[in-house]
């Protein structure tokens, strides 16, 4: 069973701070959800996990199983066992969904234990039909010209294949029609199991419809300010959140220009047609 552990982390990209002390521990047999307002740091978080270049890690650390995850390159944190479905899946013409499944998996294993052609193509007719994908989507480029709700089925199905023991799902509900959502929930509770802990980042409390959540945490400003069960996500989706920022006494961010952006303002045209 493994266990992904956050402690008081902050990451900046761009000189800016976007996470501010995130605390957050996941084992596997649980499902986490954490959910929040735009821009409030819930995609940098996953980032961050997974060790994007774009963001710097300034305090605090992450831990799976005790191995320290922020010393290791993306690849070993993937080979590690830790997932991220993105929000946004590039497009990757040039290369084949089932090209890149494939070399995903033989990275994971030692060279002399790579997965026979025949296992590989079996597990992955089952995964393509448990999606309800085309069935040429083997041969398709990646994500090239996929529809919103096929980029998202293309994540689960990754997914599946890895087996990972961490996976991070962020708005994995966005962008899907109620039928697509029922399949991709379908998929994923089939792969729950106390060899995964799922962290499940989502707007709607419809998700939790299909894939069900143990904890739901809330994230403002760049930190976990509350955390419940699925009641609060209820609460959220009836009342928003402003209730939350009075009861915490959270102000709104104003966001000041830095001051080139200052000067850069005064400069432009339409101040002076502004006074005029
Ligand atoms: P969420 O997923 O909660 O909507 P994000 O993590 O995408 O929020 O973004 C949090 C904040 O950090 C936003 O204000 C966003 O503009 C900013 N941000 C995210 N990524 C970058 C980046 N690479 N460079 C500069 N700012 C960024
Ligand atoms: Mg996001």
């Amino acid at each position: 069973m493994a266990t992904l552990k956050i402690e008081d982390l902050h990451a900046q990209a761009e000189g800016h701070e976007i996470l501010k002390g995130v605390n957050l521990e996941i084992k596997g047999g649980e499902t986490h959800a954490i959910m929040g307002p735009n821009g409030t740091g819930k995609s940098t978080l996953a980032s961050v996990i997974m060790g994007h270049p774009r963001y710097r890690v300034t305090q605090g650390t992450i831990t799976l199983d005790g191995e320290d995850v922020l010393s290791m390159s993306t690849d070993e944190r993937a080979r590690a066992g830790l997932f991220l479905a993105m929000q946004s899946p590039a497009e990757v013409p040039g290369v084949t969904n089932s090209d890149f499944i494939k070399s995903a998996m033989n990275a994971r294993l030692p060279e002399e234990n790579n997965i026979s052609l025949f296992k590989f193509i079996r597990e992955y007719d089952k995964a393509v039909a448990a999606l309800k994908m085309r069935e040429d989507l083997p041969h398709r480029y990646l994500n090239d010209g996929f529809s919103g709700g096929e980029k998202k089925r293309n994540e689960i199905l990754q997914m599946r294949m890895l087996k990972p023991t961490v996976a991070i799902l962020d708005e994995i509900d966005s962008g899907l029609d109620i039928d697509a959502l029922k399949v991709v929930g379908e998929n994923v509770t089939e792969m729950k199991s106390d060899d995964l802990g799922l962290l499940l980042i989502t707007h709607y409390q419809r998700l939790l419809d299909y894939i069900s959540a143990d904890t739901v945490h809330v994230m403002m400003q760049g930190r976990i300010v509350k955390s419940g069960d699925t009641d609060l996500m209820k609460k959220i989706d009836e009342k928003g959140y402003d209730w939350i920022k009075e009861e915490l006494g959270i102000e709104d961010e104003r966001v000041v220009p830095e001051k080139d952006e200052r000067i850069l303002l005064e400069d432009c045209a339409t101040k002076e047609a502004f006074e005029k």
